[in-house]
This record gives structure tokens, sequence and C-alpha cells, in this order.
């Protein structure tokens, strides 16, 4: 049989998938069918250089034959066991306790999911567990925050800040209080008075609501879809000290942060905080396998397996392939010292994206590990965000450079693997400035 050409599977794909933010007038389709190292190869033929990291998850890059390896040994071993019940299997044990050891804080148990939106889920089934057990159970109001992406379920669509998962389609779960995100540049304020802005924010919402019926705050350590925005050094363990007073729990999202992408194994160890529950997956395979954890404090954890035990149970939570793939990438890490590469490269991205500030559609130039973002105004000395975002922007930049950066609500956002090279970090930011230098303003 010959081969399919890119315009065959090009055709089978508009019959048969439905593609999620993709409008029905867009014929194109970017069919992808390799990987190796930080770079993508599509059945053209066409070779794209990967800022995004796939969905910002892909740590040890493309294409790691020991991977590759260790999820065939496991899958020849033991394809599948239950971690429900009394039921648990070897690679999952090891798995938990290498992610309670990397953030060096014992004292944490750890339940696997399938991925992110699940894992916010779990999370926020464990925060109101936790509360109505120890007879608090009007404590059910959640805190988020704007510009937040925590999933694309029902709950977790909702705490996130995208209108798409938060308008239309009927009701929604509710009992949830969205406060202003630490983003300086959106809130036309100095950083050095944002947190101070922003705790008194809390502090009245908390007062309004009332502490008694608030279960948890979810927040990502630094904003990633929102547009790659770290908070002001003060802003967590201000915030994890206010909660602490209220009674009201911390979650963290590190779903995009933890394993490298801000320079440390968790963003909270490199911020200095400790929240009480922390959603975990992408770079925790890589991407190799979907796989998801949260880790809950064992203050917590001791309360939600008492008796009845936790109500919270996936048919893939603690897959053995992921956990072994989970395990290999970890080793990855770890052996070519991919944090403090992180931290390196994010350093000569931010360097190297800092000289666009001049052009007149940057408006600012973030960069915190290896999360980096370009903040797309309208220019003319006009700070307001592109009313469309900046979506057609990073089509252009692919279309044109080969270079892959993800558009926004307001900002382009690059976080390549953590193996990128200088010479690919350069070649990454070339391909903005190209397409940024020729946009009209
Ligand atoms: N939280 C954050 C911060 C995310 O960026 C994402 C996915 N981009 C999720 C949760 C949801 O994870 P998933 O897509 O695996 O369900």
């Amino acid at each position: 049989m010959d081969e399919p050409t890119a315009q065959n599977w090009e055709e089978r794909d508009r019959s048969h998938l439905i593609h999620p933010f993709l409008p029905a007038d867009r014929k194109d389709r970017v069919v992808i069918v390799s990987g190796e190292g930080c770079r993508l190869t599509d059945a053209r033929g066409r070779s794209y250089l990967d800022a995004t990291a796939g969905m910002w998850l892909c740590q040890v890059g493309h294409g790691r034959r020991e991977i590759a390896e260790a999820a065939a040994d496991q899958l020849r071993r033991l394809e599948y066991s239950t971690v429900f019940w009394d039921f648990t299997h070897d690679r999952a044990i090891a798995l938990a306790e290498r992610l309670v050891r990397l953030g060096g804080v014992p004292g944490r148990r750890v339940l696997f999911t399938g991925g992110g939106s699940e894992g916010v889920e779990v999370a926020l089934r464990m925060a109101r567990g936790y509360h109505h057990r120890r007879g608090a159970a009007d404590r059910t109001w959640i805190l988020t925050r704007s510009a937040a992406y925590h999933g694309a379920g029902y709950a977790s669509g909702e705490l996130s800040d995208f209108p798409a998962y938060t308008t239309g389609f009927g009701p929604h779960p509710g009992q949830v209080h969205r406060l202003s995100a630490p983003y300086p540049y959106a809130l036309g304020q100095p950083p050095e008075r944002v947190t101070d802005l922003l705790l008194q924010e809390l502090e009245a919402a908390i007062a309004e609501i009332g502490a008694h019926r608030i279960a948890a705050l979810i927040g990502e350590p630094v904003l990633a879809l929102g547009g790659m925005v770290a908070p002001p050094p003060d802003y967590w363990p201000r915030v994890a000290q206010a909660l602490r007073r209220h009674g009201i729990l911390l979650i963290l999202d590190e779903v995009v942060t933890a394993f490298g992408r801000t320079g440390a194994w968790y963003a909270a160890d490199r911020m200095g905080v400790r929240p009480d529950l922390t959603v975990l997956s992408k770079g925790l395979t890589s991407g190799y396998f979907p796989l998801g954890a949260v880790l809950a404090d064992e203050a917590i954890a001791g309360v939600l397996d008492s008796h009845e035990g936790f109500p919270a149970g996936h048919t893939y939570s603690g897959h053995p392939t992921g956990c072994a793939v989970a395990l290999a990438n970890l080793d990855i890490i770890e052996r070519e010292g991919l944090l403090a590469a992180a931290d390196r490269a994010g350093a000569l991205l931010g360097e190297g994206l800092g000289g666009l500030r001049e052009l007149p559609r940057v408006g600012e130039v973030r960069q915190y590990g290896l999360m980096a973002a370009v903040e797309i105004v309208q220019g003319h000395g006009r700070r307001e965000p592109l009313p469309e975002g900046t979506y057609a922007l990073a089509d252009r930049i692919r279309d044109r450079t080969g270079v892959l950066v993800r558009g926004g609500p307001r900002a382009l956002t690059l976080a390549p693997p953590l193996v990128i090279s200088d010479a690919e970090v350069a070649e990454a930011v070339a391909g903005v400035r190209e397409v940024l230098t020729e946009t009209r303003t």
C-alpha cells in the first residue's frame, strides 16, 4: 500500500476529528509525525523548533529512547493494575516516594490521576472533603484568580478565566469567587504595590463571603496560559499566611511549573511557600504518557483516608506505564542537571526577548525560569492588549519562521524543553523578532 501523503492525512483529519478551538472555516492542519530534541517534523517534511515543549510539558525533549524503553518494559511486565482499595503496584509506590522526596518536605502523600484537570477536580474534592470531615461542612467556596487556567472540566473550567469555559452551555457549579491576579502590567500597578493591594482584596473577599464558608484558594505559582506572569516575591508567602489564619487551604496548581520549569523541582520551594495540596501533571512524564498527581499534606491525607476512605478514583490513576515513564523522565532530569539548565536557558531567553522591548507592539517582556512571555499591545502608545489576542501572531511566527510559540489572550508565550541549546534559544528569539518587526502598528 502507498504511504499516505500529507494532503491525505489532512483530508482524513478534517473528516474525522473535532479540534478544540478551531473554527470550521480553518482548513489547514499541521500533521506532526515525529520529534527529536527540540524539533518536530510534520507530514510534509517541514521541521519546527518547538519553543512550546508540546503543551509546556516536554522537559527532556522529544524522542528520548530511554523513556520509550521504560514504557515498553513496563507494558511487557504489567500493563495495568489499579490503586483503588488495597491494590497497589511497585511503580506507583516508587514514584510517590520520589515525588515526596523531591520537594525535600516530608509528610505528604500522593493520589495519582490521569492528568491535570482531573488532578484539580480531585484537589477541590479533597479540600472540601477535609473540611467536611472535620465538621466544617459550610466551607465550600473556592477562591480563584483572574488570568488563571486550571483545566477543562466543569469545576476546573469554571476556576479558569477563559470565556470559552466560563460562559454559555448552561449553569456552572458555582461558589467560586475570582480575585485579581498578581499581574502588575495588567493591573497597571508597580510590582512593589501589588502584594499589598491584593492582600487587601483577599481580606475583603474573605470578610464578605465569611471565612467559615471558604474551603480553599487555588492558584498557579506562575500564571502560565494567563501570560507567564511570576508574582512579586512576597505574594505567595503572604497569601499563604493570610489563608492559614482563616483556616482556608492553599492549593497550588503546579501542572506547568513543576519538574524544572522554574529551575526547581517545585516552584513552591523556590518561592518559599508550603501549600496544603499540590496538583502535578505535564512535566511529570514530559508528555510520554498521560499522568497526574495530587500531593497532600499529611494533616489532610490523614483526615481524608480516615474510616470511610476518600472517594475519588479514576480508572487510569497511577497507571503503571505512566509511573514507569515518570520515573525514567525524573532520572533524566536529575542525571542531566536540567533544573540548572532551565535556569540558564531561561536567563538567555529572557535576555534575547528583552531586546524586543523597543518594538512598538511590545508592552513588556517577562521571564521566570524557562517560562517567558512577550506582552503584545495595540501600539501607538496604547498599552491595551489586542482584542483578538495573540493567536494569529503565533500562527504567523510558525508559518513564516518554523518557530512554535503559543498565543494567548494578551501575550506570546515560550516554554521550550529544558534541554534547549543556546543556538536554539537564539533561533526562537529571531523567529519572534522577525514577525514582530514586520507587524504594522
Ligand atoms: N492546570 C494548569 C496550570 C494547566 O496549564 C493545565 C493544562 N494546560 C491544566 C491544569 C489542565 O491539565 P490537563 O490539560 O492535563 O487536564
